[in-house]
């Protein structure tokens, strides 16, 4: 029997059974026999289909869906323009293996980078599977291309799972501890963090973190400086005005490559394509994943043409990257984007949470801050009157907005953030009432 999922699913909060329901919990059992437990999960709702606002699972349970599974579907699951584009070429073909014998998707998804991401500049784009591989490829080419070995990442940064993304990533438990030894080279620089570091403005954060990398790497040995415009794991933290800007001009001035980790930002998330955009920031690398093919497995580094072109031929690729499948769902998921002009639906869903969590916060001292743009927007939790994290109450409101049907996630390195992103196909009555379960957990859970 085929499941149908997609925007015609009952766009409703439906509770048939506890979550998890028992269902879920058989195929749960399952998992905890065959599945490494190193691959965590959540909440073990099985999902059977999914669409528009919602996730139905393995008993008939229709939660809402405030996660995107990490900021990826974010035009919907099973949007139709990408089913209708994945089952043309699944007809044609799977895989020749780009560098074996290539075809056209590969070629058209690059030109879309190249058109789509920020600066009017010639670039060329390299497509792979998973955002930490992407971004090791960044780091492979600026390297390349300046010859010099340091990278620097910053505090609170998450950048993948591999053994060099783990090294740059900042969180050591649960993502490093224990699978050293780590990836040289890899140096850490002070963030523009507002709800923590004071206020201090964006060019002052920039100049700080500026002097810790000339004091503690120097721009002579430093190939690239990669970050996440809003940082996502490291808990959806906005930069001052002028950090990125700052930065990106110090890159320019010492040969340093710049590169953007739009993994979790991209695609329309914040309001715009790219977070980039809010600051005109053109960066020399831009890495993409997550939002880029509606949950098909692809990722890309696109930039400047004489810094991409730096590697040799053959130096850059893999056997699955760009795959056909997922080429042809990343452009269906970019037509889906400038059709229905998905940005500003993200920027109005923004507007509207923004809006609602921010009554919460004023009338409950526990939220610290609210944060982020367009549909990337996060609660800070701490104890009243402070700003010492709150992890354990991020984690009961969690685990009460599971129990009644939405789904939210955490993040955070004090693991105090709870992190809102909807995909942009949820309609407003479920945004609302989203937004309604989640006030009514505030006011229960004393
Ligand atoms: C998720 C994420 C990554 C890693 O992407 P994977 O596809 O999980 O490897 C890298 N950078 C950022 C900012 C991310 O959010």
């Amino acid at each position: 029997m085929t499941v149908v999922g997609g925007p015609t699913l009952p766009q409703e909060r439906r509770l048939i059974t506890p979550i998890p329901g028992p269902a879920s919990q058989a195929i749960h059992a399952r998992k905890l026999s065959a599945v490494a437990r190193g691959v965590g999960t959540m909440l073990p709702v099985y999902v059977v289909a999914a669409g528009g606002g919602v996730l139905v699972d393995a008993d008939g349970n229709s939660l809402i869906d405030f996660g995107s599974g990490i900021a990826v579907s974010t035009v919907g699951n099973s949007a139709p323009g990408v089913v209708s584009a994945v089952t043309d070429q699944v007809h044609a073909f799977t895989h020749t293996c780009f560098m074996i014998t290539p075809y056209d998707g590969y070629i058209a998804v690059a030109e879309m980078l190249n058109r789509i991401t920020p600066g009017a500049h010639e670039k060329r784009t390299a497509l792979f599977n998973s955002g930490a591989e992407a971004v090791e490829n960044a780091v492979k080419i600026a390297r390349a291309f300046t010859r010099k070995p340091a990278v620097v990442a910053f505090d609170h940064a998450y950048h993948g799972r591999t053994n060099l993304t783990m090294a740059m990533t900042a969180k050591s438990a649960p993502y490093k501890s224990g699978f050293g030894p780590l990836a040289p080279e890899i140096y850490r620089a002070p963030l523009s963090y507002p709800f923590r570091d004071g206020g201090l403005d964006g060019v002052s954060a920039a100049r700080r973190a500026i002097d810790v990398i000339d004091k503690q790497v120097g721009a002579d040995n430093l190939a690239a400086l990669v970050v996440e415009p809003i940082q996502g794991e490291g808990g959806f933290i906005v930069p001052a005005t002028g950090f990125l800007p700052t930065l990106l001009d110090w890159c320019r001035a010492n040969d340093v490559v710049f590169v953007a980790d739009e993994v979790q930002t991209g695609f329309a998330r914040t309001g715009t394509m790219f977070a980039c955009d809010h600051e005109g920031l053109v960066p020399d690398l831009i890495v993409t994943a997550k939002g880029i093919a509606g949950g098909l497995p692809l990722s890309a580094v696109t930039g400047r043409a004489a810094i991409m072109e730096a590697p040799q031929a053959g130096g850059l690729g893999g056997t699955y990257g760009g795959n056909p499948l997922a080429c042809a769902a990343a452009l269906a998921v970019v037509d889906t984007i400038e059709r229905d002009s998905l940005a500003d639906r993200a920027d109005a869903i923004g507007k509207t949470m923004f809006e609602q969590l921010s009554v919460l916060r004023a009338e409950d001292d526990r939220i610290g801050d609210v944060r982020g743009r367009g549909a990337m927007i996060a609660l800070e939790l701490v104890s009243p009157g402070t700003t010492d994290p709150d992890a354990n109450l991020t984690k009961r409101v969690a685990a009460a907005a599971h129990s009644r049907g939405l789904v939210v996630l955490t993040c955070g390195t004090y693991g105090n953030v709870l992190r809102f992103l909807p995909p942009l196909s949820m309609p407003d009555h479920l945004l609302h009432e989203g937004l309604e379960v989640l006030a009514e957990i505030f006011r229960e859970i004393r």
